[in-house]
């Protein structure tokens, strides 16, 4: 039985873990944060739930269908969204008709985003074979197969292979912080082609509108990209399926201004975005609950153009949505090319 150790429990990182796992691996899946799911990612809070990461996904792949439909109980977690309702707005908040998208099927996950992958990490769990909070900081290599030093100083050893399944970033600084063999990854220099840019996400709840007996507030439609210099991406939360009712919205500035802002302190690109919000949907009350989030790594501009990365002689794999795109969709397709590679 090969022993095998996956860094990162994202899309990429539980799908490859499910198939290596089924295959008749032994998996141990190690991730920094305290669950499943990376930026499929959802903030509980006491106004309710936010998807602050992905805000919805496609289907196009047709691997990506089959585990959706097959894998038990995942099609009571997918729910369609009605984003054919997306609007795309000038920086003024009119709608620009001309530019509707594709009327294709947009999805999410329920009760919150991060459900679909914390429903397919549930057998790993169950086997505890998941360590949670669990921050891999270098990788060994001894007679008897890779070992893991964790950030609490924890090591684990024993792994004929290694799964790395983080952003690229991540990935790079890893591999060469491990000096000699790690840092001898064959495609390693490849990584320094990737461009992913940040994303800065406000999050807001506006519990007096529920409470004046109004079941929204502002604009009809509850989902809109914008070409407003600040903001790329605006939601209504509480109209995703299975979701609370409490008026909430989601809104994504662009890669550009993220990156412009990238160090600002959270107090000033919380009211600059707000700003511009108001502008956007024109809804100028003031919320109950205002928080910013900030990912480093969030959309890929530039991806590596390979499905994956696996040195055979070193027995080291590397995946993730930045090796094909930007989506759910790209995460899973590389997490499975990458385990079956690894089956060959
Ligand atoms: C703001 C935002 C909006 C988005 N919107 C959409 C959208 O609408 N539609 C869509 O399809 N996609 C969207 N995406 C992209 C989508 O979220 C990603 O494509 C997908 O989730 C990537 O999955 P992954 O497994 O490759 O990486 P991740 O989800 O990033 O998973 C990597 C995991 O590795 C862990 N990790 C990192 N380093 C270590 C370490 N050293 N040790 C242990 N664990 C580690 C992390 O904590 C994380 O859980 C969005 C992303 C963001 C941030």
């Amino acid at each position: 039985m090969k022993n095998t150790a996956v860094i990162g429990a994202g899309m990429a990182g539980i799908t490859a873990a499910r198939t290596l796992l089924k295959a008749g691996h032994r998996v141990t899946i190690f991730e920094k944060s305290h669950g499943a799911g990376g930026r499929m990612a959802s903030r509980n809070t006491p106004y309710g739930s936010f998807d602050h990461g992905t805000q919805y996904f496609t289907v196009r792949n047709p691997d990506f269908l089959k585990a959706l439909s097959e894998v038990p109980g995942t099609q009571a977690v997918c729910r369609a969204w009605s984003a054919n309702a997306v609007r795309v707005l000038d920086p003024l908040g009119r709608v620009i008709e001309a530019a509707l998208p594709t009327r294709e099927p947009h999805f999410v996950a329920s009760p919150g985003m991060n459900a679909l992958v914390r429903h397919w990490a549930l057998p790993l769990e169950e086997a505890s074979r998941v360590h949670y909070q669990t921050q891999v900081q270098f990788l060994k290599r001894h007679a008897k197969g890779w070992e893991l030093v964790c950030a609490d100083g924890a090591k684990h050893g024993g792994f004929d292979n290694v799964v790395l399944a983080i952003p690229h970033v991540q990935a790079d600084y890893l591999l060469r912080q491990s000096g000699a063999p790690a840092a001898g990854f064959k495609g390693l220099k490849a990584l320094a082609e990737v461009q992913v840019a940040p994303c800065w996400t406000l999050m807001l709840a506006y519990p007096l509108v529920n409470q004046s007996g109004l079941s929204h507030l502002g604009p009809q439609w509850n989902a809109a990209r914008s070409v407003h210099h600040r903001i790329a991406w605006l939601s209504r939360e509480s109209s995703k399926p299975g979701r609370a009712s409490l008026e909430r919205w989601t809104v994504q500035a662009s890669a550009e201004w993220s990156q412009e802002h990238l160090e600002d302190d959270e107090e000033r690109v919380q009211a600059k975005l707000l700003k511009a919000f108001a502008e956007l949907t024109g809804i100028r009350a003031e919320p109950g609950f205002a928080q910013v989030h900030r990912w480093r790594y969030a959309k890929t501009l530039q991806p590596l153009g390979q499905n994956h990365l696996w040195d055979a002689s070193l027995k080291l794999g590397v995946c993730g949505d930045w090796l094909l795109g930007h989506r759910v969709e790209d995460a899973f397709v590389s997490g499975l090319g990458l385990s079956l590679a690894m089956l060959d």
